[in-house]
């Protein structure tokens, strides 16, 4: 999305140059899924995709947005939102509005000093693909903010803070890797992030360096997080940890695994869901020191062991992504797993360089036989972090 494309709609729409245009990017999450609410570790990074706002500042208490993504029923983009900073309150507002509003009152319920903006955005992160537009649309606007009000957060507060609104001004209970992935990373290299403490490596991740590819397959079969499974995962994964007598999950040792299983006797959902983040996080761990020692072929078979432990114990895969990552590793993919939250959204695909067309070939053609809806397949490649355009 190009800065000029989204100055030149804010003018049309507010009669005057924005004071600045910044990006923010989407992400995939290469390994450690389900795990940012247990404290665990996670591995994304930034796709070339971004939402692209405008922003200028306001001293009058109101806020306006425009996204050009939302359409309204003529199917032409929808009229510019107003709201009144001072009339913000939490899961008030079911529209996409509630993300940008819920970064202004995270900001201000932390005493931060934002009086309002005018805010045109659009974005080519796919929505409700489990690419994480919502953190791209936070993000972008949270470090606007920043910018212009002079607030001098660093990366990972500004994170914290747009995961406070997602979770209590818009109300679904994510954990903190979206929000991180968008503010903090750096182009070619995955983020490992351990979410306890925010801490964080970046780790080079090159594959067309080395012959390979890693393809996003969206199954186009839309996710819901606020929908109740999520929120029954974690409410599971709080209650494992409880039962174990353990802060997070994150507690457990991977090599205590069997002893923690054993303790929870027949609280088989609970086991699962344990026996996932546990082993999620070890997987995450081996990922990084592959890549590291440089023996980047070997994380395949972890992806497709993430997986199968997403897909068996958390259940939290679907007919579509089974489909994506059973194709793709029948047509030789290196690994695959779904990515994001589940129920839905993308698979990520790791091949040969050389076998990445007829492996998304191949997964069309079986979409097309099962009768479901054409996957849209695409190659990422790690990009930059959220940051200021003009
Ligand atoms: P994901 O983050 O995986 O894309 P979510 O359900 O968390 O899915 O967030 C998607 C929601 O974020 C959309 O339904 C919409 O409300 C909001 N959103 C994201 N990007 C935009 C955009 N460019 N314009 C307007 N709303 C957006
Ligand atoms: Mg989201």
């Amino acid at each position: 999305m190009g800065a000029q494309q989204v100055r030149d709609g804010f003018v049309a729409l507010y009669g005057a140059e924005p004071d600045g245009v910044w990006s923010a990017p989407g992400r995939v999450n290469l390994i450690g899924e389900h795990t940012d609410y247990n404290d665990g570790f996670v591995m994304p990074f930034a796709l070339p995709h971004t939402t692209v706002a405008a922003v200028s500042r306001r001293t009058d208490g109101v806020l306006r947005l425009h996204s050009a993504n939302v359409k309204d029923t003529a199917g032409t983009a929808g009229g510019v939102v107003e709201l009144r900073l001072d009339a913000l309150a939490p899961e008030s507002d079911r529209n996409w509005t509630a993300y940008p509003a819920g970064v202004f009152w995270a900001l201000r319920e932390a005493g931060h000093p934002v009086t309002g903006a005018d805010i045109h955005l659009a974005s080519t992160v796919p929505t409700g693909a489990g690419l994480s537009s919502s953190a791209a649309l936070e993000v972008v606007v949270a470090l606007a903010l920043n910018d212009l009000y002079e607030l001098g957060l660093q990366r990972w507060q500004l994170a914290r803070l747009c995961q406070r609104a997602e979770n209590v001004y818009v109300g679904a209970p994510t954990g903190i890797m979206d929000q991180t992935a968008a503010a903090c990373c750096t182009e070619g290299h995955a983020l490992f992030l351990d979410t306890r403490d925010l801490s964080q490596r970046q780790i080079p991740f090159d594959l067309a360096a080395e012959g390979m590819r890693l393809l996003v397959v969206d199954t186009r079969v839309k996710h819901a997080h606020s929908d109740g499974e999520y929120g029954k995962r974690r409410a599971g994964c709080e209650k494992g940890a409880a039962l174990l007598g353990v802060d997070a999950l994150r507690d457990v040792p991977y090599d205590g695994l069997d002893a923690a299983l054993a303790r929870l006797g027949d609280e088989e959902e609970v086991r699962r869901l344990v026996r996932h983040v546990v082993t999620e996080d070890h997987r995450v761990e081996r990922v990084v020191s592959l890549l590291e020692s440089g023996d980047t072929r070997a994380i395949g078979p972890l992806l497709t062991e993430g997986h199968a432990s997403l897909r068996d114990d958390f259940r939290i895969s679907g007919p579509e992504l089974d489909l994506v990552v059973d194709t793709a590793l029948e047509a030789g993919a290196l690994g695959a797993r779904m990515t994001g939250g589940g129920f839905g959204g993308s698979a990520i695909v790791l091949a040969e360089a050389g076998d990445a067309d007829a492996i998304t070939k191949a997964v069309e053609a079986a979409f097309a036989a099962a009768g479901f809806t054409a996957p849209r397949t695409f190659e990422a490649v790690p990009a930059a972090g959220a940051r200021r355009l003009v």
